[in-house]
């Protein structure tokens, strides 16, 4: 389908000198305009407390763009449709301030009362500006209101729906946009593509095929400035409840009967009930935690975790997690979901590995060893493309076998860089396709699952550190595959071969 711009719409971005702000939505705006896909009638209003008017502002939002984006003259014409509201969210009474710039805008650039409320501010934010906009008429509007919510939504299952309820207060669900950037990843919409528009996957993809599937998501940086935050909530909060388990049910989802938002939404949701339950003594058995201590990446000695600023010398938090997900219903009965995720590893990627069952009988030998098993590897970052891996004749006489790989690599197809996963993302909020965010269904039954883990895992002491900076996590990760007959397929040796 080809994309027309979106709506006229206002967006009001609260967080407006932050970080995210400043590295990701600012460029994605700009990109979006450059292309022509946001409408001429367009105004931003950027709310937070550390700048003092419209001209401050413009000058942020052009560095922002000038560092983190693609300039070019159109920039002066573009920041023009910016304005700035110092503003501290707590305080009641600047709202009113607030209503009265928007309706203004609302009127100067004719944008027919449509608003996009943009929260890029700490959590502890969300539900008090979300019941200001309320209560100070911010979302009285003709138009259409929509609310996009950074993660995390809430840090267990309770505070996400107390978090909830003071959300839809103000908002109905579908005017609920949370935000989980892996979604927009070109190479993370591309599962479903894949999946459901080759047959030859499709027949393919069911516990009669498929042994096992590895999902890894590895970092080699450390915590950095996100130590007071990170400290509290650990790997499994901040990576599996949210990026890992979206990817798992993309993967594991039925065919939904039409590509509507309720549809795909509701597919991805039954998977998360289909997820197996565990008694709390099983916990070990299905999942493992690690934490890194001192160690060497690119040929640098990093610290430990517990040496990081702001982090607890006697920290418990962990900085890794693997676990086995099983999914108890008929296409997917028998078949482990390996999930692995960790800061300071020993290689940046993310990545797939969808592994196929050995064929019945083995006529061929490969240097005297066994076929190697079928493989499909989904690259997600840095990388984004497909490999296949499959077995041929090794050129010459005799019948011994060579496994080769068939590539596709987005990058060198595309030939341009693919765009910024918060760019797609926005473009769809615009257009009021809900998608590629989580609803709440999907986020009630992740937290569910999650918190018997964290509750677990809390009441006892770990084994901290148990793997060092700069490796592919703890030895126990490794023995969760062995005792099922598998193991990590190793990163680096499925990277994308350009020169395949
Ligand atoms: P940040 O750099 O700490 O920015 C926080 C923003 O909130 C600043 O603009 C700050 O502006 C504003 N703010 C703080 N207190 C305020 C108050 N009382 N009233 C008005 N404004 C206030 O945070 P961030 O890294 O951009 O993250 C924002 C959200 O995005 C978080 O939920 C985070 O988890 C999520 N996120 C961030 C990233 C990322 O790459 N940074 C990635 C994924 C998700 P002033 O100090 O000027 O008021």
């Amino acid at each position: 389908m080809k994309h027309t711009e979106a709506p006229a719409s206002l967006i009001l971005l609260f967080g407006a000198t932050g970080d995210l702000a400043k590295r990701k939505l600012y460029p994605s705006i700009y990109n979006l305009y450059k292309k022509g896909l946001l409408s001429d009638r367009f105004a931003v209003v950027g709310v937070a407390r550390r700048l003092k008017d419209d001209d401050d502002f413009r000058n942020w939002v052009k560095e922002s763009i000038d560092t983190f984006g693609n300039s070019s003259e159109d920039l002066t014409e573009f920041i023009s449709h910016f304005y700035y509201q110092s503003h501290d969210v707590t305080d009641s009474e600047s709202y009113r301030e607030l209503k009265n710039l928007v309706d203004c805008l609302d009127t100067t650039y004719h944008l027919d009362g449509n608003r996009i409320f943009y929260l890029a501010m700490s959590p502890e934010f969300f539900g008090t500006v979300a019941e200001h906009l309320k209560e100070d008429g911010l979302t009285d509007t003709k138009g259409f209101k929509r609310l996009v919510i950074e993660k995390p939504f809430g840090h267990d299952l309770p505070s996400a729906i107390n978090l909830n309820k003071r959300i839809r207060s103000a908002f109905k669900e579908n005017e609920v946009y949370r935000i989980d950037h892996y979604l927009g990843k070109e190479m993370v919409q591309n599962i479903e593509v894949i999946r459901f528009s080759n047959a030859i996957f499709e027949p393919l993809w069911n516990n009669r095929y498929i042994s096992n599937i590895q999902i890894t998501s590895s970092e080699t940086l450390g915590v950095e400035e996100r130590a007071r935050y990170y400290d509290k909530n650990g790997a499994l909060r901040d990576m599996l409840q949210n990026h890992m388990m979206q990817i798992v049910s993309l993967l594991a989802m039925e065919p939904p009967i039409k590509l509507t938002t309720d549809e795909i939404r509701s597919e991805k949701v039954r998977v998360l009930r289909a997820l197996r339950p565990f008694k709390n003594e099983e916990i070990d058995q299905y999942f493992v935690r690690g934490q890194y201590g001192e160690g060497t990446i690119n040929n640098e000695t990093v610290p430990a975790y517990r040496n990081e600023p702001n982090v607890d010398p006697e920290s418990n938090t962990e900085t890794y997690v693997a676990g086995k997900f099983m999914i108890d219903n008929f296409r997917w009965a028998g078949v482990p979901f390996y999930i692995r995720t960790g800061k300071r590893m020993d290689k940046k990627s993310t990545k797939i590995v969808v592994q196929f069952k050995d064929i019945p009988m083995n006529l061929y030998y490969k240097n005297g060893s066994s076929l190697n098993p079928n493989l499909l590897v989904i690259h997600i970052q840095p990388e984004e493309g497909i490999t296949l891996h499959l077995n041929v004749k090794k050129t010459g006489q005799g019948m011994e076998t060579n496994p080769v790989k068939l590539n596709f690599s987005n990058k060198s197809i595309d030939g341009m860089n693919t765009p910024e996963a918060y760019e797609k993302l926005l473009f769809d909020c615009l257009r009021g396709d809900a998608t590629n965010f989580t609803h709440w269904d999907e986020v009630a039954l992740s937290w569910r699952f999650v918190d018997q883990i964290s509750e677990v895992w809390a009441n006892q002491k770990a084994p901290f550190p148990n793997y060092a900076a700069g490796t592919m996590g703890p030895k126990a990760a490794d023995e969760l595959l062995e005792k099922d007959g598998f193991f990590w397929w190793p990163v680096a040796d499925l990277d994308v071969d350009e020169n395949c």
